[in-house]
C-alpha cells in the first residue's frame, strides 16, 4: 500500500523525520538496511551479560529545542547525565567544563528503539533502487519488495545516497547535486574488547585525547550499560583513513596498545572485535538543515551532514526540519 512519505534510514534523523511527519497527518513507511533501527546510535551485546555503545559515546545539547526532548526522556529515566568532561588520561579525575554528557540507559541505541516504537518500520532490507512515478516515488528493497509514496526522504550518509540515486537513474539539478557532493565523512575504526580483570580509567569511565590516534577509550560498565567489562575504543579519522586496508590483526593490535596502559594489574584483553565505520562523523557539512531537490517530486535529503552541527544534535535537528519541509511540500502540492 503506498504512503506519503518513504524514508530510508532509520536512524535518528529518519526516526525523527517519520516522527514530525506522523504528527503532521501523514503515513509513512522506514527502511533500514541494519537488523536493528538506530544506524550509528549502536550498541552491541557481547557475550551473557556485555554490552558496548560503538558508534556515538554520548551526546551534548547546545540548543532549546533538543534540550525539551532531553528533559522529557531524562523524567522518564531514559537519557541520563553520564559526565562534564573527560580526562585526556593524564589525570584520573578532571573538573569538565560543566557542559553535560548524556548517555542513554541500556545503551544510545535504546533512544532509537524508544523514538521508533509507533512508527511503521522495516528492518534488514537495503533499498536497491529508488524512480520517480507520476506522482511521486517508488523503491525497491533487498528482499524485492517496493513500496510507493507521494515523497521520499534520505538519510543515510551521502555517499551512500548519492551513489544508490546514481544507480536508480535519477538525476538531480546540477546546484543541488554540487552542493550534496561537497558533504565529507570521515571513518572510524572502532575496538569492542572483552577485558578479564579491572580497569582503570579516568571517572567517569572515559578518555578523550585528541592528541592521540586512539583519542576515545571508554569503560561501557562504568558508564552503567554493561555488567560485564567492556570497552569500546575509537580510531581518529586520519588514522582510520591511513590503516583502512590494514589486515585485521594490525588494526585490532594498534587498538589493544591504546587500551591496555589502563588495565590494572592482571588484568588483561580476552577478546577483541573490529567494527569499522566507512561514514562516522561529517567533516564537511551541508550549511542547511535539509535539503530538498527542485525540479522532482518531493525529495529531502536529512541526516547529521545537515546544519553544520554534525553529531547527534545534528542529526536530531535535521530530523526535525526534514520532516516539516516534506509536510510543506506535499502540503503545497495538494
Ligand atoms: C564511531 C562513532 C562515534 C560517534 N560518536 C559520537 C558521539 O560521541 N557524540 C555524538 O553526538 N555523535 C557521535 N557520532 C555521530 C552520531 O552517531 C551521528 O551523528 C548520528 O547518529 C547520525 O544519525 P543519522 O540519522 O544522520 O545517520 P545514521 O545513524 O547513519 O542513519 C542512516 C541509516 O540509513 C541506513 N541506510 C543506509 N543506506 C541504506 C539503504 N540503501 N537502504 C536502507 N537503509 C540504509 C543505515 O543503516 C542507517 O541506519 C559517532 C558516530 C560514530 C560512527
Amino acid at each position: 500500500m503506498a504512503v506519503d512519505v518513504l524514508i530510508v534510514g532509520a536512524g535518528l534523523s529518519g526516526l525523527m523525520a517519520a516522527r514530525t511527519l506522523l504528527d503532521r497527518g501523514h503515513s509513512v513507511h522506514v527502511f533500514d538496511k541494519g537488523r536493528s533501527v538506530g544506524g550509528r546510535l549502536a550498541t552491541r551485546r557481547v557475550g551473557d551479560d556485555g554490552l558496548a555503545d560503538h558508534g556515538a559515546q554520548f551526546f551534548t545539547v547546545r540548543g532549546a529545542t533538543l534540550q525539551r526532548y532531553v528533559d522529557n526522556w531524562r523524567a522518564l529515566d531514559l537519557v541520563y547525565i553520564w559526565g562534564t568532561g573527560w580526562s585526556d588520561g593524564s589525570v584520573k579525575r578532571t573538573a569538565g567544563d560543566g557542559h553535560p554528557r548524556y548517555a542513554v540507559r541500556g545503551g544510545m541505541n535504546k533512544l532509537a528503539k524508544h523514538l521508533a516504537s509507533d512508527v511503521q518500520v522495516t528492518v534488514d532490507r537495503l533499498v536497491t533502487a529508488v524512480k520517480q512515478t507520476d506522482d511521486g516515488w517508488t523503491l525497491q528493497d533487498s528482499a524485492g519488495e517496493s513500496a510507493g509514496g507521494r515523497g521520499l526522504l534520505m538519510t543515510p550518509p551521502m555517499p551512500e545516497t548519492l551513489e544508490l540515486l546514481s544507480e536508480s537513474g535519477v538525476h538531480l539539478q546540477p546546484d543541488d547535486f554540487a552542493d550534496l557532493r561537497r558533504i565529507r565523512f570521515g571513518p572510524c575504526l572502532c575496538g569492542i574488547h572483552e577485558i578479564e580483570g579491572d580497569v582503570d580509567l579516568p571517572e567517569p569511565g572515559a578518555m578523550q585525547d585528541f592528541q592521540s590516534d586512539v583519542y576515545w577509550v571508554a569503560d561501557n560498565r562504568a558508564k552503567g550499560i554493561s555488567g560485564a567489562r567492556i570497552i569500546t575504543s575509537h580510531a581518529n579519522a586520519k588514522f582510520s583513513r591511513q590503516n583502512w586496508d590494514a589486515s585485521e590483526a594490525d588494526i585490532i593490535r594498534a587498538l589493544e596498545s591504546a587500551v591496555r596502559p589502563f588495565l590494572k594489574p592482571g588484568a588483561k584483553i580476552a577478546h577483541t572485535q573490529l567494527k569499522m565505520w566507512r561514514y562516522s562523523v561529517p567533516l564537511r557539512t551541508h550549511a542547511q538543515e535539509f535539503l530538498l531537490a527542485n525540479g522532482l517530486p518531493p525529495l529531502v535529503f536529512a541526516g547529521d551532514a545537515f546544519g553544520g552541527r554534525g553529531r547527534v544534535e545534528g542529526a536530531f535537528m535535521s530530523g526535525l526540519a526534514a520532516g516539516e519541509a516534506m509536510h510543506k511540500a506535499l502540503s503545497s502540492a495538494e
